[in-house]
């Protein structure tokens, strides 16, 4: 135990637990299925986007020089809507096609006049102004075939899940989810829905902690409270460490005689840290159960969240290469002071506006690391540096929740 790192900075818990890796497994998932996944690999671009030059507008497509000035009539020679090129008339002067949103332009047109602006009499259309030669989407404008478009480690948001099929491709290369285990451990817990007896309190560090796994797009394996011994302990480590990929623990990780996930990392695991300089949140541990990385987590409700997301999630986006999701760090003006403990880097639960004079931010809740509500009433982290003390007016940094 003397050996092992104690009371380490932030930056160290990162640095010592980010050493530990785990292999990346891809697998090939559908178009369907790539919602809010990892990208494993960079993807270029199959085709031109767009494929060939259309039109932006529904209206007409005609030679610029027919229509230069504007009240000019031209011939309607066809109607253009799908996209075969056989059928594709040619335009020579004199002449227009009618044309839809997204349809092919036709030879010898170079511009677009829409719809609203045309005025249809028999075989001829009345121009009421001259044509537009921005109204036509040029081949390869957005990408070209070839170019880059999602980088590995892109969070397939709706957006690039749409760009991936305009891109081409059907299926796409992810990271295999991580099965993460979460035990919570503690006699005095008790699962919501049943009564509550003296001393006991509701389990609620497994289901925010299963969110947070969820949120960074991986399968959380929530275990039931284990009560404070050692040998049930010791069973359930065993037993989520032959298929986890992760194993995530809270409570039991202080300095106290019942805090025995400590212990027992203590006397049989491979403890790598104890203990990190932030609070809420300075109780955690880092090691191996049976080569299986295992993060210890407080017990208090704030602290096992806050954990979470400055020592946990990123050892996660580290393992998978994932560049998000990640807390926004934004910079906001302080209408209260806030005041960091002597040792710890400090991260104060604020709330957060955008005003008419900028974004301000101040404290408003009870900040007690057993205090839940304190994290969903607020918006945002601070990361104020051990031993400071923000002023009114002063502005900081914070992590957006
Ligand atoms: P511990 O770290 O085990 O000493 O726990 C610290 C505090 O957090 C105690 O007040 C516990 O009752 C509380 N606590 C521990 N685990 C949980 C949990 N899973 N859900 C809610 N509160 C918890
Ligand atoms: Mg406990």
């Amino acid at each position: 135990m003397s050996d092992v790192p104690y009371f380490v900075t932030l930056g160290e818990a990162r640095e010592i637990s980010q050493k530990t890796t785990i292999p990346t497994i891809v697998e090939m998932v559908g178009l369907d299925d790539c919602h809010g996944r990892i990208l494993a690999q960079s993807l270029e671009s199959k085709v031109n986007d767009p494929p060939f030059d259309n039109s932006a507008m529904d209206g007409f497509a005609m030679r610029y020089d027919d229509t230069i000035g504007g009240g000019k009539k031209l011939k309607i020679i066809g109607t253009i809507q799908a996209s075969s090129q056989e059928m594709m008339p040619e335009i020579h002067p004199g002449q227009a096609v009618r044309i839809m949103t997204g349809a092919p332009m036709p030879k010898g047109a170079d511009s677009i006049l829409q719809i609203e602006l045309c005025e249809v009499q028999g075989e001829n259309v009345i121009l009421n102004q001259e044509s537009k030669k921005h109204f036509i989407r040029k081949m390869g404008e957005n990408l070209k075939c070839g170019d880059v478009a999602l980088k590995s480690g892109s969070i397939l948001s709706p957006a690039k899940a749409g760009l991936c099929a305009t891109m081409g491709y059907d299926s796409i290369p992810v990271v295999k989810k991580l099965k993460i285990a979460i035990i919570s451990t503690g006699d005095e817990l008790v699962q919501p829905g049943e009564k509550l007896g003296p001393g006991e309190i509701y389990e609620s560090n497994s289901f925010g902690l299963a969110g947070l796994v969820k949120w960074l797009g991986h399968d959380p394996v929530r275990i039931q409270a284990v009560d404070d011994s050692l040998k049930e302990l010791r069973e359930i480590l065993n037993r989520v460490s032959e298929d986890c990929d992760l194993i995530l623990t809270s409570g039991g990780v202080s300095m106290g005689e019942w805090d025995l996930v400590r212990k027992i990392m203590e006397q049989e695991g491979d403890l790598h840290f104890w203990r990190v300089k932030i609070r809420p949140g300075s109780p955690p541990l880092f090691g191996l159960w049976n080569k299986v990385p295992i993060f210890g987590l407080p017990g208090n409700p704030v602290s096992s969240h806050t954990v979470f997301r400055m020592i946990v999630a990123p050892w996660i986006r580290k393992m998978t290469g994932a560049l998000g999701p990640q807390e926004l760090q934004i910079k906001a003006k302080l209408t209260t002071s806030v005041k960091a403990t002597a040792d710890c880097l400090t991260l104060r639960r604020l709330s957060v506006e955008f005003t008419e004079s900028g974004i301000i931010a101040y404290q408003k809740v009870h900040q007690g690391s057993g205090n839940l509500a304190s994290i969903t009433t607020s918006d945002a982290l601070t990361l104020l540096p051990a031993g400071s003390t923000a002023e009114i007016g002063e502005i900081i940094d914070l992590l957006l929740l």
